[in-house]
C-alpha cells in the first residue's frame, strides 16, 4: 500500500517535471504557432517535422529534457504548432500517404 502511494507520488512528480520541461521547450522554440501565430501556451503542441516523434519517444524517453539539452537539434527537428494546425497537418499528411499507397 505504501509502495503504491510512493509510486503514484513519484509518477505525479515526474509528470509535473515533464510538463515544466515541455513548456520550457515551447518557450525556447518561440512559443508561437508557426502557421497561425497562436500564442496561448495551453493550445500549443510540439510537432516533429520529420514525423519521427514515435521513434524519438521510444529511443529517448523524455524528449522534452533531451531537446532542452540539445537545442540545435530541437530547432532542426521540431516546430511549434497550435492544436488546430497540428491536427490539420496530421490529417493532410494522412491523406497524402493514403494517396501514395493506393
Ligand atoms: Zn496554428
Amino acid at each position: 500500500m505504501i509502495d503504491c502511494d510512493i509510486h503514484i507520488l513519484r509518477n505525479g512528480r515526474m509528470f509535473e517535471a515533464e510538463q515544466t520541461e515541455r513548456i520550457a521547450l515551447l518557450l525556447w522554440l518561440g512559443a508561437k504557432c508557426v502557421q497561425c501565430d497562436q500564442e496561448d501556451l495551453g493550445l500549443l503542441d510540439l510537432h516533429h517535422i520529420y514525423k519521427d516523434g514515435k521513434i524519438d519517444r521510444e529511443k529517448i524517453g523524455n524528449i522534452y529534457r533531451y531537446y532542452l539539452r540539445h537545442p540545435a537539434e530541437a530547432k532542426a527537428k521540431l516546430q511549434v504548432l497550435c492544436v488546430k494546425c497540428h491536427r490539420t497537418k496530421g490529417l493532410l499528411l494522412a491523406q497524402v500517404e493514403t494517396k501514395i499507397t493506393q
